[in-house]
């Protein structure tokens, strides 16, 4: 139960009266969970009424005797305490106003824990392999508020608003409180059947495929299908407009306000496009539909399965590269995070950083110029400033281990998809598209950690050692330092051989001859390579494509005979000098 003033806001309605467990037998218990989902969009009220019928079934070992599920727009209930995107006075344009959600569990005793989660008990213990019924009833309180929850100007956009089944992961129940930091969410794949109802003339973005509409008096009610889909969203608006485009089997739709055509139009081509790299990269997209709406969301972009939230201050400008990576990135997490889930608290970076790898791919799929484009302007750049202000080096931590919202963001949109381009360097192409499109294929509608990342590369190259690269780049404060300690000449064959100082890595060289002319040579070092005239100097990772602690000795000189001489003759060579200079000076 609720405590204090929250007790005001939310108000729980205890059932003492214990039901009998509604269970299935084993053998026709479905594996995943299922959401029977009922949703009334008020907007007078700025309320979403709602039932959700939830059949869980036991796959953990042992017997449950309580289940716990999400109750998100509580996070909202408390001014202060929201977490906020952006500043307060920029979030709610009307000052505070709260936003939360009352429960009722139909026949069953439960309790609110920590405000934003719903514990409830079972009569008796759920047993492997068994299934239970849960019906609850709900009313979401919408806030006036610029959020992935809230509504304004004329739009009611509800993401992370419905009670989901909290995974239960090593003997608990994983309970991730909703933070301001990063998109502090985690959930699993479900069985979906949603029927939302709107008021006549206004159109709904969402989550899933129709499959049926209902025409009433005054509103009318659409159901939407959504097979393996990790959580449900929507956003609704009296204003929207729609374009559509097909892309295979999957009907990409984008909903977008008045006077925003041209991105509405543009934002489903970007889509499309980004489908076509990512299908023919990682592996297909397996829903029918694919929706962009238009919302408020003081941010770019969020994702949603099968549907992502754009900021409106973005389509004014559509052909800016903004635009497209926004849309890229977000696209992208319908791969990292939509079908392939991690625990995106504990892991944070795994989605992202993978989600900017793909905008990296996908905008080098448009030609070699804009792909460095994004390179630089989009990772490198902004990660290169942000160590020069000392920020902590460490990727893989947990959303509150970060030092900062900066550091987060830092660590997993910036370092995380330039470690997984030198990773991509380091193994080859060709090779780290095979991994993850084989981490895409056997992990489909599942989670992963970033063991199952780390496994898939090692076990698939062995030979490249790659346990030190990931325990180096992804959970140390160290970087690497690429600096050649030998560049000799000999008979037409120049030779570079760059290490560093903890890992093996592949660099590409630039070595400037004698006659002016430059040649590059890329690989596993030692790098060697024939030349028309001598070379005279080189330079180690033109192109800046690793992170390294220290850039400043990257270029370097080849050595003359004379330097080349190997330690213990050194002396000889000297004494020998000063002799002949001895009897030069004689004979003159
Ligand atoms: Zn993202």
């Amino acid at each position: 139960m609720m405590s204090g003033t929250r007790t005001l806001m939310i108000i729980v309605m205890l059932i003492v009266a214990i039901a009998p467990t509604m269970a299935y037998a084993a053998y026709d218990a479905p594996s995943s969970t299922h959401y029977e989902v009922t949703l009334e969009v008020d907007p007078e009220r700025h309320a979403i009424k709602g039932t959700s019928t939830i059949i869980y079934c036991n796959r953990e070992l042992i017997a449950l005797d309580s289940l716990y599920l999400t109750l998100y727009p509580n996070a909202f209930d408390e001014e202060g305490e929201a977490p906020l995107i952006a500043p307060a006075s920029v979030s709610y344009p009307e000052g505070f106003d709260p936003g939360y959600i009352t429960v009722d569990v139909i026949d069953r005793t439960y309790e609110v824990v920590d405000d934003t989660f719903l514990r409830i008990d079972l009569t008796d213990p759920l047993t492997p392999g068994e299934s239970v019924n849960i019906e609850l009833n709900f009313d979401i309180k919408v806030p006036h508020l610029t959020h992935r929850f809230g509504y304004h100007d004329g739009i009611i956009y509800a993401g992370n608003c419905l009670p989901l089944v909290c995974p239960y992961k090593e003997g608990g129940w994983v309970r991730h409180p909703y933070t301001a930091r990063g998109d502090p969410f985690y959930s699993e794949s479900a069985q979906w059947s949603v029927s939302i109802t709107a008021p006549t003339g206004w159109t709904v973005a969402s989550t899933g495929t129709p499959i049926d509409e209902d025409v009433g008096e005054s509103t009318f009610t659409t159901t939407y299908v959504a097979p393996d889909t990790r959580d449900f969203a929507f956003s609704c608006s009296e204003r929207y407009e729609v374009a559509t485009l097909q892309h295979g089997a999957t009907t990409i739709r984008s909903y977008y306000l008045p006077g925003h055509e041209e991105g509405g139009v543009r934002a489903c081509e970007l889509a499309r496009q980004a489908m076509y790299v990512y299908e023919d990269i990682f592996g297909p997209y397996p829903y029918d539909t694919f929706s962009i709406a238009e919302t408020h969301l003081g941010a770019a972009g969020m994702e949603y399965p099968h549907l992502i939230f754009v900021d409106q201050q973005y389509y004014t400008s559509p052909h800016d590269m903004i635009f497209e990576v926004i849309i890229a990135h977000e696209v992208a997490h319908q791969w990292w995070y939509g079908v392939v889930g991690n625990d995106q608290v504990c892991h944070s970076f795994i989605d992202e950083s993978l989600a900017q790898l793909s905008t990296l791919a996908y905008f080098e799929e448009h030609g070699d110029l804009i792909g460095t484009s994004y390179y630089e302007n989009y990772l490198r750049d902004p990660y290169d400033r942000a160590r020069k202000e000392g920020i902590s080096d460490i990727i893989d931590r947990s959303l509150e281990e970060y030092g900062s919202d900066y550091e987060y963001m830092v660590m997993a949109y910036w370092k995380g998809p330039l470690v997984l381009d030198m990773l991509r360097w380091t193994v080859g192409s060709d090779e780290f598209y095979d991994a993850l499109s084989d981490i895409y294929n056997k992990h489909t509608f599942g989670i992963i950690d970033v063991a199952t990342f780390e496994n898939e590369f090692m076990t698939r190259i062995p030979e490249k050692e790659l346990d030190t690269f990931f325990d180096v780049l992804l959970r140390s404060d160290s970087l690497p330092d690429i600096i050649a300690y030998e560049a000799t000449y000999d008979d037409g064959t120049a030779i570079i051989e760059p290490t560093n100082k903890v890992m093996v890595l592949p660099v590409e060289a630039c070595v400037t001859l004698e006659d002016g002319s430059t040649m590059t040579v890329t690989g596993m070092p030692p790098l060697e390579m024939n030349v028309q005239s001598a070379p005279v100097s080189y330079v180690l990772d033109p192109r800046d494509r690793i992170v390294e602690s220290n850039e400043e000795n990257n270029t370097g000189s080849f050595s003359t005979d004379e330097k080349r001489l190997p330690l213990p003759y050194a002396p000889i060579g000297l004494v020998a000098a000063i002799v002949i200079a001895l009897l030069w000076r004689k004979r003159s």
